[in-house]
């Protein structure tokens, strides 16, 4: 037995299914999922030492790798000064100046403690700003865990098939209109037909949890201008885009103006973090200095903050992303060319340092009924060829994969001798 085995039936005692966040256990591919000890660079080393290239970076903070120096030291000399005062610190303003500068549609900024938290956040903030209820969601995008945005989820609620999850009060749920990815007819129809009523869309403008799904030409447009029209405000939920498919997030990329945009992951360099920003004129009616209540006893956590902000000055680095989106692009194509000369049909997706990998015939992936129609069994026997030679992807079809900084030419050629041998056992 592993110390994995060992330790997984020992948590499974006092934890719910073992783990504090479902698509690590595994329920996705099968099997017991692996108990790390420690991270360095691009690796992983389990409970038994053995070394794993990561393509999960603690499902994306970790775009420099782990135990990156520049976030480590700023923590340590954080934690000198004290974990946390509950009152207000000068790096938080360093912090939130950061972000504005990075990503200028968003004009103020307020930092919580989970991407969850910022889209729970910036929901209420866009119903108090217009006095509506309904919002606007698609299939298969993943907002986080709060009631309103477990309609038709992806992610975990997908992994596991309850992308509508008990727990939701009917009288919840019936205020989130679900609609399509990619579909701008379905989202003019019911603006149509009930625009006057709806305070947000919000959306993940490229999707990544059921699988990687960039959007059509068109869509993001579609949405801006119904917003426009119906004064309703459009939030990108970048918690996992931001900062990971450019510097300023997919909004940069598509050249989208959203009026708020949720962030997470990378904004806290490994630390619990997210943050929720946009126009002055909407954060303005946020308490204290507006009337919708937000708060937090840990946000805007110093020691966050500095891990944060280090990251953020890290990534700022001339030609950090031309450098990503080329190591995550030679991955592909290698990975393309290797399941070919297996004559299995594959095909992949990037955006910045951000893929999507696919077990089908179809030559593109673009809504949530072609990943449904995915091989899911070969992913997952691909998904354990892999981990077995020391590779650690998403343990899930519908989760995207990332490439870090720390990512080079050996563990790229690491990754293609795996999935070679891996196609050609499929
Ligand atoms: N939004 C998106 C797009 C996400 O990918 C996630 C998490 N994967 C969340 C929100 C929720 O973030 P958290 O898990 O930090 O609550």
């Amino acid at each position: 037995m592993s110390r994995s085995e060992q330790l997984f039936d020992q948590a499974k005692l006092s934890i719910p299914g073992g783990v504090n966040s479902p698509v690590r256990a595994f329920n996705g591919v099968g099997g017991t999922p692996v108990f790390f000890q420690r991270a360095a660079g691009a690796y992983l080393f389990d409970e038994d030492d053995k070394a794993y290239v990561d393509y999960i970076g603690s499902w994306g903070p970790m775009i420099l790798g782990h135990n990156h120096p520049s976030v480590i030291n700023a923590v340590l000399q954080q934690i000198d000064r004290g974990l946390s005062f509950g009152a207000p610190t000068e790096i938080e303003t360093r912090m939130a100046e950061k972000v504005c500068q990075l990503i200028p549609s968003i004009e103020q900024v307020r930092m919580v403690n989970s991407g969850t938290e910022a889209t729970m956040s910036a929901i209420r903030l866009a119903r108090g700003f217009t006095g509506r209820d309904k919002i606007v969601k698609f299939e298969g995008c993943y907002h986080g865990h709060a009631d309103a945005l477990l309609v038709k989820a992806g992610s975990g609620a997908l992994t596991l098939g309850v992308p509508n999850s008990p727990g939701v009060p009917a009288s919840v749920a019936e205020h989130t209109l679900t609609l399509p990815y990619n579909n701008s007819d379905a989202v003019r129809a019911l603006f149509a037909e009930m625009g006057d009523q709806i305070a947000c869309i919000i959306v993940e403008p490229v999707a990544g949890n059921m699988n990687c799904i960039p959007p059509q030409p068109g869509f993001l447009e579609t949405l801006r201008e119904l917003c426009d029209q119906h004064q309703s405000v459009l939030i990108f939920d970048e918690v996992m885009t931001g900062f990971r498919v450019a510097l300023a997030g997919a909004q940069s990329i598509y050249n989208i103006t959203p009026d708020l945009t949720t962030l997470g992951k990378i904004i806290g360099g490994g630390m619990p973090v997210g943050a929720f920003g946009g126009r002055r004129e909407i954060m303005q009616q946020l308490a204290p200095a507006g009337p919708v209540y937000q708060a937090g006893t840990l946000s805007g956590n110093p020691v966050a903050m500095a891990a944060g902000l280090a990251m953020l000055e890290a990534i700022s680095a001339e030609g950090f992303y031309d450098e990503l989106s080329a190591t995550t692009a030679q991955l592909l194509n290698g990975l393309k060319q290797r399941a070919a000369e297996a004559g299995i049909p594959f095909t992949t997706v990037q955006v910045g340092a951000m893929f999507g990998l696919f077990f089908t015939e179809q030559p593109a992936v673009t809504s949530f009924e072609q990943v449904m129609a995915c091989d899911a069994e070969r992913f997952k026997r691909f998904f354990h060829l892999m981990l077995e030679q020391g590779v650690y992807l998403a343990p899930s079809a519908f989760e995207a994969g990332f490439v870090s900084k720390a990512h080079g030419e050996k563990e790229i050629q690491l990754t293609l001798d795996a999935a070679e041998k891996a196609f050609a056992q499929l």
